[in-house]
Protein backbone atom coordinates (compact mmCIF):
# COMPACT_ATOMS: atom_id res chain seq x y z
CA UNK A 1 0.00 0.00 0.00
CA UNK A 2 1.34 3.62 -1.32
CA UNK A 3 -0.06 6.45 1.01
CA UNK A 4 0.43 10.30 -0.49
CA UNK A 5 0.88 12.14 2.06
CA UNK A 6 -0.44 16.26 0.97
CA UNK A 7 0.87 19.24 2.87
CA UNK A 8 -1.04 22.49 1.58
CA UNK A 9 -0.17 26.17 2.62
CA UNK A 10 -1.47 29.14 0.92
CA UNK A 11 0.81 28.97 -2.46
CA UNK A 12 2.76 26.30 -1.47
CA UNK A 13 2.21 22.08 -1.75
CA UNK A 14 4.58 19.80 0.21
CA UNK A 15 4.21 16.30 -1.00
CA UNK A 16 5.53 12.64 -0.46
CA UNK A 17 4.67 9.41 -1.73
CA UNK A 18 5.39 6.53 1.10
CA UNK A 19 5.44 2.80 0.68
CA UNK A 20 3.45 1.63 3.85
CA UNK A 21 5.14 -1.83 3.96
CA UNK A 22 8.66 -0.79 4.17
CA UNK A 23 7.67 3.21 5.39
CA UNK A 24 10.23 3.74 2.13
CA UNK A 25 9.47 7.27 0.95
CA UNK A 26 8.90 6.55 -3.17
CA UNK A 27 8.97 9.75 -4.40
CA UNK A 28 8.73 13.46 -2.71
CA UNK A 29 8.79 17.63 -3.25
CA UNK A 30 7.15 21.11 -2.72
CA UNK A 31 5.66 23.41 -5.40
CA UNK A 32 5.76 26.44 -4.48
CA UNK A 33 4.39 30.08 -5.78
CA UNK A 34 0.95 28.36 -6.41
CA UNK A 35 -1.00 31.06 -8.38
CA UNK A 36 1.71 33.47 -8.42
CA UNK A 37 4.16 33.75 -11.30
CA UNK A 38 7.13 31.74 -11.25
CA UNK A 39 5.08 28.31 -9.73
CA UNK A 40 8.00 25.59 -9.63
CA UNK A 41 7.71 22.11 -8.91
CA UNK A 42 10.76 20.29 -7.29
CA UNK A 43 10.44 16.38 -7.50
CA UNK A 44 12.85 13.79 -5.97
CA UNK A 45 12.67 10.21 -6.71
CA UNK A 46 13.74 7.14 -8.76
CA UNK A 47 17.00 8.55 -7.21
CA UNK A 48 16.69 11.86 -9.31
CA UNK A 49 15.97 15.31 -8.62
CA UNK A 50 14.43 17.18 -11.24
CA UNK A 51 12.95 21.20 -11.17
CA UNK A 52 9.85 21.83 -13.18
CA UNK A 53 9.30 25.43 -13.57
CA UNK A 54 5.64 25.63 -15.57
CA UNK A 55 2.58 28.27 -14.65
CA UNK A 56 -0.01 26.95 -11.89
CA UNK A 57 -2.71 28.70 -11.34
CA UNK A 58 -4.10 27.03 -8.36
CA UNK A 59 -3.54 23.62 -6.27
CA UNK A 60 -5.61 21.66 -8.21
CA UNK A 61 -2.91 22.86 -11.81
CA UNK A 62 -0.04 21.85 -8.99
CA UNK A 63 -1.56 18.12 -8.23
CA UNK A 64 -1.67 17.75 -11.31
CA UNK A 65 1.76 18.33 -12.24
CA UNK A 66 2.93 16.48 -9.11
CA UNK A 67 1.08 13.10 -10.14
CA UNK A 68 2.33 13.84 -13.35
CA UNK A 69 5.79 13.69 -11.85
CA UNK A 70 5.09 10.60 -9.79
CA UNK A 71 4.05 7.96 -12.61
CA UNK A 72 6.82 9.78 -14.73
CA UNK A 73 8.51 7.17 -16.61
CA UNK A 74 12.18 8.84 -16.18
CA UNK A 75 11.77 10.01 -12.79
CA UNK A 76 8.82 8.59 -11.23
CA UNK A 77 8.04 6.65 -8.41
CA UNK A 78 4.95 4.43 -9.41
CA UNK A 79 4.04 3.10 -12.87
CA UNK A 80 0.69 4.59 -12.14
CA UNK A 81 -2.16 6.38 -10.14
CA UNK A 82 -3.61 3.04 -9.36
CA UNK A 83 -0.54 2.58 -7.18
CA UNK A 84 -1.61 5.39 -4.48
CA UNK A 85 -4.24 3.91 -2.34
CA UNK A 86 -4.79 6.57 -0.14
CA UNK A 87 -4.16 10.00 0.44
CA UNK A 88 -3.37 11.56 4.18
CA UNK A 89 -3.76 15.69 4.35
CA UNK A 90 -2.49 17.63 7.15
CA UNK A 91 -4.76 20.38 8.75
CA UNK A 92 -3.18 22.28 10.95
CA UNK A 93 -7.05 23.26 13.15
CA UNK A 94 -9.62 20.60 14.56
CA UNK A 95 -10.31 22.51 17.17
CA UNK A 96 -12.48 20.88 19.88
CA UNK A 97 -13.57 18.55 17.27
CA UNK A 98 -11.42 16.52 16.73
CA UNK A 99 -9.10 14.16 18.83
CA UNK A 100 -7.92 11.92 16.21
CA UNK A 101 -7.36 11.58 12.76
CA UNK A 102 -10.30 10.87 10.21
CA UNK A 103 -11.49 9.61 7.32
CA UNK A 104 -12.90 12.79 5.22
CA UNK A 105 -16.45 12.74 4.65
CA UNK A 106 -18.66 15.87 3.76
CA UNK A 107 -19.41 16.27 7.63
CA UNK A 108 -15.59 16.26 8.06
CA UNK A 109 -15.39 18.83 5.59
CA UNK A 110 -18.23 21.14 7.00
CA UNK A 111 -16.77 20.71 10.43
CA UNK A 112 -12.67 21.99 9.23
CA UNK A 113 -14.41 24.67 7.57
CA UNK A 114 -15.94 25.50 10.74
CA UNK A 115 -12.62 25.94 12.34
CA UNK A 116 -11.11 28.26 9.67
CA UNK A 117 -12.26 30.89 11.71
CA UNK A 118 -9.31 29.86 14.08
CA UNK A 119 -6.59 29.19 11.58
CA UNK A 120 -7.51 31.96 8.88
CA UNK A 121 -4.23 31.43 7.23
CA UNK A 122 -4.00 27.62 6.83
CA UNK A 123 -7.31 25.73 7.42
CA UNK A 124 -8.37 27.69 3.95
CA UNK A 125 -5.49 26.33 2.20
CA UNK A 126 -5.73 22.57 3.95
CA UNK A 127 -9.00 22.55 2.41
CA UNK A 128 -8.50 24.03 -0.83
CA UNK A 129 -5.82 21.14 -0.76
CA UNK A 130 -7.93 18.78 -0.07
CA UNK A 131 -10.85 19.52 -2.79
CA UNK A 132 -8.15 19.61 -5.31
CA UNK A 133 -7.00 15.93 -4.10
CA UNK A 134 -10.60 14.44 -4.21
CA UNK A 135 -11.39 16.04 -7.75
CA UNK A 136 -8.16 13.91 -9.36
CA UNK A 137 -8.16 11.33 -6.68
CA UNK A 138 -11.92 10.74 -6.47
CA UNK A 139 -11.49 6.82 -5.80
CA UNK A 140 -9.45 6.19 -2.70
CA UNK A 141 -9.74 7.17 0.71
CA UNK A 142 -8.70 10.45 2.36
CA UNK A 143 -7.49 11.09 5.65
CA UNK A 144 -7.26 14.23 7.59
CA UNK A 145 -4.59 14.48 10.39
CA UNK A 146 -4.55 17.91 12.45
CA UNK A 147 -2.14 19.68 14.27
CA UNK A 148 -4.13 19.70 17.12
CA UNK A 149 -5.83 16.12 17.94
CA UNK A 150 -2.93 15.45 20.07
CA UNK A 151 -2.82 17.64 22.10
CA UNK A 152 -7.21 17.22 23.18
CA UNK A 153 -6.02 15.63 26.03
CA UNK A 154 -4.89 18.36 27.85
CA UNK A 155 -6.59 19.07 30.91
CA UNK A 156 -8.91 22.17 31.21
CA UNK A 157 -6.67 23.38 34.08
CA UNK A 158 -4.20 23.62 31.02
CA UNK A 159 -6.11 24.73 28.21
CA UNK A 160 -8.24 28.04 29.92
CA UNK A 161 -6.88 30.79 29.85
CA UNK A 162 -7.53 33.58 32.71
CA UNK A 163 -10.62 35.11 30.54
CA UNK A 164 -14.32 34.98 31.32
CA UNK A 165 -15.33 31.46 30.66
CA UNK A 166 -17.97 33.27 28.23
CA UNK A 167 -15.30 33.48 25.59
CA UNK A 168 -14.55 29.85 25.81
CA UNK A 169 -18.03 28.32 25.66
CA UNK A 170 -19.33 31.36 22.54
CA UNK A 171 -16.16 31.19 21.03
CA UNK A 172 -13.25 28.51 21.62
CA UNK A 173 -10.83 30.78 22.82
CA UNK A 174 -8.90 28.16 24.65
CA UNK A 175 -5.29 26.57 24.40
CA UNK A 176 -5.36 24.29 21.22
CA UNK A 177 -1.38 23.64 20.30
CA UNK A 178 0.34 22.51 17.25
CA UNK A 179 3.00 20.67 15.95
CA UNK A 180 1.07 17.76 16.99
CA UNK A 181 2.07 15.22 14.98
CA UNK A 182 5.24 16.12 15.27
CA UNK A 183 5.58 16.05 19.60
CA UNK A 184 3.75 12.46 19.06
CA UNK A 185 6.08 10.68 16.93
CA UNK A 186 9.17 12.10 18.92
CA UNK A 187 7.83 10.67 22.28
CA UNK A 188 7.01 7.94 20.95
CA UNK A 189 10.73 7.42 19.46
CA UNK A 190 11.72 8.57 22.88
CA UNK A 191 10.54 5.98 24.52
CA UNK A 192 11.39 3.14 21.94
CA UNK A 193 15.02 4.53 22.49
CA UNK A 194 14.83 4.25 26.02
CA UNK A 195 13.37 1.00 25.88
CA UNK A 196 10.50 1.68 27.96
CA UNK A 197 6.54 1.95 27.65
CA UNK A 198 5.81 5.67 27.49
CA UNK A 199 3.19 4.63 29.27
CA UNK A 200 5.70 5.15 32.33
CA UNK A 201 7.29 8.24 31.18
CA UNK A 202 7.02 11.89 31.17
CA UNK A 203 8.49 13.21 28.31
CA UNK A 204 9.13 17.19 27.45
CA UNK A 205 9.57 17.56 23.27
CA UNK A 206 10.94 20.66 22.60
CA UNK A 207 10.05 21.07 18.77
CA UNK A 208 12.21 24.03 17.43
CA UNK A 209 12.34 25.09 13.94
CA UNK A 210 10.83 28.28 12.57
CA UNK A 211 8.28 27.73 14.76
CA UNK A 212 8.68 26.72 17.96
CA UNK A 213 6.81 25.04 20.55
CA UNK A 214 7.24 22.26 23.86
CA UNK A 215 5.03 19.79 24.88
CA UNK A 216 4.38 18.06 28.26
CA UNK A 217 4.11 14.75 26.94
CA UNK A 218 2.85 12.49 30.41
CA UNK A 219 2.16 8.85 30.14
CA UNK A 220 1.94 9.33 26.25
CA UNK A 221 -0.99 11.95 26.45
CA UNK A 222 -0.19 15.86 26.04
CA UNK A 223 -0.53 17.55 29.44
CA UNK A 224 0.34 21.18 28.33
CA UNK A 225 2.00 22.51 25.57
CA UNK A 226 3.38 26.51 24.26
CA UNK A 227 1.34 27.38 21.35
CA UNK A 228 -2.04 28.16 22.33
CA UNK A 229 -5.30 29.54 20.21
CA UNK A 230 -2.81 29.98 17.52
CA UNK A 231 0.56 29.59 16.99
CA UNK A 232 1.62 32.86 18.06
CA UNK A 233 2.46 31.69 22.24
CA UNK A 234 5.09 30.53 23.94
CA UNK A 235 8.75 30.37 22.73
CA UNK A 236 10.09 33.01 20.83
CA UNK A 237 10.48 31.92 17.28
CA UNK A 238 11.53 33.11 13.64
CA UNK A 239 9.17 35.27 12.95
CA UNK A 240 6.69 35.28 15.99
CA UNK A 241 6.99 36.86 19.56
CA UNK A 242 5.71 34.67 21.54
CA UNK A 243 4.51 35.03 24.88
CA UNK A 244 4.37 39.02 25.75
CA UNK A 245 2.48 41.37 28.07
CA UNK A 246 -1.09 41.21 26.32
CA UNK A 247 -1.48 44.77 26.73
CA UNK A 248 1.87 45.61 24.55
CA UNK A 249 -1.12 45.07 21.48
CA UNK A 250 -2.75 48.01 22.38
CA UNK A 251 0.16 49.86 23.59
CA UNK A 252 1.57 49.29 20.46
CA UNK A 253 -2.12 49.83 18.68
CA UNK A 254 -1.70 53.96 20.12
CA UNK A 255 1.54 54.53 19.99
CA UNK A 256 2.46 52.83 16.06
CA UNK A 257 -1.24 54.23 14.74
CA UNK A 258 -1.49 50.81 13.62
CA UNK A 259 -4.77 48.50 13.15
CA UNK A 260 -5.38 45.25 14.97
CA UNK A 261 -4.37 43.56 10.95
CA UNK A 262 -1.32 45.16 11.63
CA UNK A 263 -0.32 44.33 14.61
CA UNK A 264 -1.34 41.02 14.14
CA UNK A 265 0.93 40.82 11.18
CA UNK A 266 3.88 42.30 13.57
CA UNK A 267 3.70 40.32 15.98
CA UNK A 268 3.73 36.92 13.94
CA UNK A 269 5.81 38.51 11.07
CA UNK A 270 8.20 40.72 12.10
CA UNK A 271 8.99 39.55 15.63
CA UNK A 272 10.89 36.58 16.93
CA UNK A 273 14.66 36.33 16.42
CA UNK A 274 13.93 37.95 13.01
CA UNK A 275 12.59 41.05 15.26
CA UNK A 276 15.06 41.05 18.12
CA UNK A 277 18.40 40.39 16.42
CA UNK A 278 17.27 42.95 12.77
CA UNK A 279 19.18 40.41 10.62
CA UNK A 280 17.26 37.34 9.87
CA UNK A 281 14.66 34.67 11.16
CA UNK A 282 17.20 32.15 10.08
CA UNK A 283 19.42 31.13 13.50
CA UNK A 284 21.89 29.87 11.34
CA UNK A 285 22.47 33.55 10.06
CA UNK A 286 22.00 34.70 13.67
CA UNK A 287 24.25 32.32 14.98
CA UNK A 288 26.99 33.40 12.33
CA UNK A 289 26.45 37.15 13.57
CA UNK A 290 26.38 36.45 17.05
CA UNK A 291 30.10 34.11 16.45
CA UNK A 292 31.02 37.41 14.91
CA UNK A 293 30.40 39.61 18.06
CA UNK A 294 27.25 40.87 17.32
CA UNK A 295 25.24 42.11 20.53
CA UNK A 296 21.73 42.14 19.12
CA UNK A 297 22.12 38.54 17.84
CA UNK A 298 23.47 37.49 20.86
CA UNK A 299 20.94 38.56 22.88
CA UNK A 300 18.31 37.55 20.62
CA UNK A 301 19.72 33.89 21.27
CA UNK A 302 20.14 33.90 24.77
CA UNK A 303 16.82 34.94 25.12
CA UNK A 304 15.04 31.99 22.68
CA UNK A 305 17.32 29.71 24.89
CA UNK A 306 16.10 30.88 28.19
CA UNK A 307 12.00 30.80 26.89
CA UNK A 308 12.58 27.25 26.16
CA UNK A 309 14.73 26.74 29.68
CA UNK A 310 11.47 28.34 31.45
CA UNK A 311 9.44 25.94 29.68
CA UNK A 312 11.54 22.78 30.50
CA UNK A 313 11.34 23.73 34.16
CA UNK A 314 7.48 24.55 34.10
CA UNK A 315 6.86 21.75 32.75
CA UNK A 316 8.77 19.39 35.49
CA UNK A 317 6.98 21.66 37.88
CA UNK A 318 3.85 20.51 35.92
CA UNK A 319 4.77 17.18 35.85
CA UNK A 320 6.58 16.49 39.18
CA UNK A 321 9.75 15.80 37.18
CA UNK A 322 10.60 14.34 33.90
CA UNK A 323 12.91 11.62 32.24
CA UNK A 324 14.09 12.73 29.01
CA UNK A 325 13.91 15.79 27.10
CA UNK A 326 13.64 15.60 22.93
CA UNK A 327 14.97 18.18 20.85
CA UNK A 328 13.76 18.26 17.36
CA UNK A 329 13.02 20.09 13.55
CA UNK A 330 15.32 22.24 11.87
CA UNK A 331 17.40 23.55 15.13
CA UNK A 332 16.73 21.29 17.80
CA UNK A 333 18.00 18.90 15.49
CA UNK A 334 20.88 21.20 13.61
CA UNK A 335 21.98 23.61 16.53
CA UNK A 336 24.69 22.29 18.75
CA UNK A 337 24.92 25.29 20.99
CA UNK A 338 21.70 25.99 21.16
CA UNK A 339 21.05 22.17 22.69
CA UNK A 340 23.90 23.55 24.99
CA UNK A 341 22.64 26.94 25.82
CA UNK A 342 19.19 25.57 26.70
CA UNK A 343 20.52 22.79 29.08
CA UNK A 344 23.26 24.88 30.28
CA UNK A 345 22.32 25.37 34.43
CA UNK A 346 19.73 22.47 34.42
CA UNK A 347 22.42 20.30 35.71
CA UNK A 348 21.15 20.80 39.24
CA UNK A 349 17.83 19.99 38.18
CA UNK A 350 19.29 16.43 36.70
CA UNK A 351 19.73 17.60 33.11
CA UNK A 352 23.43 17.21 32.27
CA UNK A 353 24.62 17.46 28.12
CA UNK A 354 27.12 15.74 27.22
CA UNK A 355 29.11 18.45 24.86
CA UNK A 356 31.24 15.45 22.74
CA UNK A 357 27.97 13.11 22.26
CA UNK A 358 25.99 16.59 20.95
CA UNK A 359 28.20 17.02 18.61
CA UNK A 360 25.45 15.36 16.23
CA UNK A 361 23.39 17.29 13.98
CA UNK A 362 20.20 15.09 12.10
CA UNK A 363 20.85 12.22 14.05
CA UNK A 364 19.03 9.98 16.50
CA UNK A 365 21.55 10.42 19.29
CA UNK A 366 21.38 10.45 23.86
CA UNK A 367 23.65 13.42 24.05
CA UNK A 368 23.29 13.69 28.00
CA UNK A 369 25.92 11.93 30.16
CA UNK A 370 25.70 8.49 31.03
CA UNK A 371 24.88 9.55 34.62
CA UNK A 372 22.24 11.91 33.83
CA UNK A 373 19.11 11.62 35.54
CA UNK A 374 17.18 13.25 32.78
CA UNK A 375 18.14 11.49 29.33
CA UNK A 376 18.44 14.41 26.42
CA UNK A 377 18.11 12.92 23.42
CA UNK A 378 18.17 14.62 19.27
CA UNK A 379 14.75 12.86 17.54
CA UNK A 380 14.60 14.58 13.54
CA UNK A 381 10.88 14.59 13.36
CA UNK A 382 9.19 12.66 10.96
CA UNK A 383 5.27 14.04 10.53
CA UNK A 384 4.70 12.85 7.23
CA UNK A 385 4.80 9.34 8.27
CA UNK A 386 2.32 9.96 10.92
CA UNK A 387 0.11 11.09 8.78
CA UNK A 388 0.78 7.91 6.53
CA UNK A 389 0.38 5.89 9.33
CA UNK A 390 -2.75 7.00 10.45
CA UNK A 391 -4.05 7.03 7.09
CA UNK A 392 -3.16 3.67 6.03
CA UNK A 393 -4.62 2.55 9.05
CA UNK A 394 -7.86 4.02 8.68
CA UNK A 395 -8.07 3.27 5.21
CA UNK A 396 -7.46 -0.19 5.93
P1 LIG B 1 9.63 24.92 9.72
O1 LIG B 1 9.22 23.51 9.34
O2 LIG B 1 8.95 25.45 10.93
O3 LIG B 1 9.70 25.90 8.59
P2 LIG B 1 12.22 23.72 10.25
O4 LIG B 1 11.91 22.70 11.27
O5 LIG B 1 12.57 23.29 8.87
O6 LIG B 1 11.13 24.84 10.22
O7 LIG B 1 13.42 24.59 10.85
C1 LIG B 1 13.94 25.65 10.11
C2 LIG B 1 14.94 26.41 10.96
O8 LIG B 1 15.94 25.50 11.46
C3 LIG B 1 15.67 27.43 10.14
O9 LIG B 1 15.13 28.70 10.39
C4 LIG B 1 17.08 27.38 10.64
O10 LIG B 1 17.29 28.55 11.37
C5 LIG B 1 17.16 26.22 11.60
N1 LIG B 1 18.30 25.38 11.22
C6 LIG B 1 18.37 24.46 10.25
N2 LIG B 1 19.63 23.93 10.20
C7 LIG B 1 20.35 24.56 11.16
C8 LIG B 1 21.71 24.48 11.61
N3 LIG B 1 22.58 23.64 11.05
N4 LIG B 1 22.07 25.29 12.62
C9 LIG B 1 21.21 26.14 13.18
N5 LIG B 1 19.93 26.26 12.80
C10 LIG B 1 19.50 25.50 11.81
Amino acid sequence: MNVLVINCGSSSLKYQLINMQNEEVLGKGLVERIGIEGSKLTHEAAGKKIVIEDPMKDHKDALKHVLSALVDKDHGAVADMSEISAVGHRVVHGGEKFASSVLITPEVMDAIKDCSDLAPLHNPANIMGIDACKEILPNVPHVAVFDTAFHQTMPKSSYLYGLPYELYEKHGIRKYGFHGTSHKYVSDRAASILGKDIKDLKIITCHLGNGASITAVEYGKSVDTSMGLTPLEGSIMGTRCGDIDPAIVKFIMDKENLNAAQVDSLLNKQSGILGMSCISSDFRDVENAANEGNELAQVALEAFAKRVKKYIGSYMAEMGGVDAVVFTAGLGENSISMREDICEGLEGLGIVIDKEKNNVRGKETVVSTDDSKVKIIVIPTNEELVIARDTAALAK
